[in-house]
């Protein structure tokens, strides 16, 4: 991994309801390397999108609540950083975007005054020059016929053009990292293909890392060289994508990946992990996949795991017994 960019350590962030503290991230660990493609993986509620939010400094405050660990970007820890850093931050180190455009899109504004916006917010270029370099962006992604579509609302476009203006805005201020959550989940495969392609052009032409965060290994297996598996609020596995695909060590990650459709299959039924994430805080005591794990064995319900392993980690007492 080249020199790392952001660093996620011991990060743990609630959300405060009437019921009490509900922890949705609870002592995540990783860190993104200068221009590395990372991916973050797992089911939905296992606190993937949160860390994420964590990150950009969005989490909805209150309930929300980063109560431990740190975020490091650059060397500056920034999981307390004010509003008015975040934002600086925002609109030129980090950016991030969501899995459904048009919800990010302003209906009402046309594509260019939405792209120019985002440019002026970091670079107050002259109106002739904030078009132009609208335009240039536009190209950037991939779409043809620049100029008109500036003039065009997002509702005259499809979901994969309005994915890659969201790109586009993102890229805007020249990012160190971008975070993608759930790029593609919204549409047409071949389209996803398009946009995973995008974002691999988009990393080796300006170096910017990116954290792609999915519930598709498929998707990861694509784009990235180094995978963080997420269960229930922790990292449960985390290496090279090669070597997990190959040998995982978790039963969760094994579990993804037999879920991964193989069209050469002759089985009639998809696998699936039976079961779903428990609730956050609902587990007590022992390793928290035990409910849904095929090898638990007694230890597992009263003991928690710890994430151990070099290059290649795990949280998994299988695998610590065996070794
Ligand atoms: Fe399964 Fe036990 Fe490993 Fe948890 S620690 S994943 S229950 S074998």
């Amino acid at each position: 991994m080249n020199q790392s960019i952001l660093e996620v350590k011991g990060l743990k962030t609630s959300f405060f309801t009437d019921d009490g503290e509900v922890p949705a991230v609870d002592g995540v660990d990783f860190s993104v390397g200068e221009g590395e493609i990372l991916g973050i993986v797992g089911e939905s509620g296992c606190g993937k999108s949160v860390t994420s939010l964590s990150i950009m400094g969005l989490l909805p405050s209150p309930p929300g609540k980063i109560v431990g660990g740190s975020i490091s970007f650059k060397g500056e820890d920034i999981s307390h950083a004010k509003e008015s850093r975040m934002r600086k931050l925002r609109g030129n180190d980090i950016a991030m975007i969501f899995q459904e455009p048009m919800t990010s899109l302003n209906p009402v504004f046309t594509i260019g005054d939405q792209l120019m916006e985002a440019i002026r917010l970091h670079n107050r270029l002259p109106k002739k020059e904030l078009a132009a370099r609208a335009a240039e962006l536009l190209k950037m992604v991939g779409l043809p016929r620049a100029k008109e579509l500036l003039k065009e609302y997002p509702h005259e476009l499809s979901g994969g053009m309005r994915q890659r203006v969201m790109i586009a805005m993102a890229m805007s201020c020249n990012p160190k990292v971008l975070i993608a959550d759930e790029p593609t989940t919204a549409l047409d495969v071949t389209i996803q293909a398009q946009i995973l392609d995008l974002m691999l052009k988009l990393n080796r032409e300006t170096h910017t890392a990116i954290i792609l965060i999915t519930h598709d290994l498929g998707v990861v297996a694509q784009v990235c060289k180094r995978v963080v598996v997420m269960y229930a609020g922790k990292v449960v596995e985390e290496g090279d994508v090669k070597d997990i695909f190959n040998h995982p060590k978790h039963p969760y990650t094994e579990g993804l990946i037999r879920s991964i459709p193989d069209l050469h299959s002759k089985k009639d039924k998809l696998y699936t992990i039976k079961g779903s994430v428990p609730r956050p805080g609902s587990i007590e005591k022992g390793c928290l996949f035990a409910p849904r794990c095929e090898y638990v064995m007694d230890k597992c319900r009263t003991d928690s795991p710890e994430l151990v392993g070099d290059s290649h980690k795990s949280r998994c007492f299988l695998h610590q017994v065996q070794e």
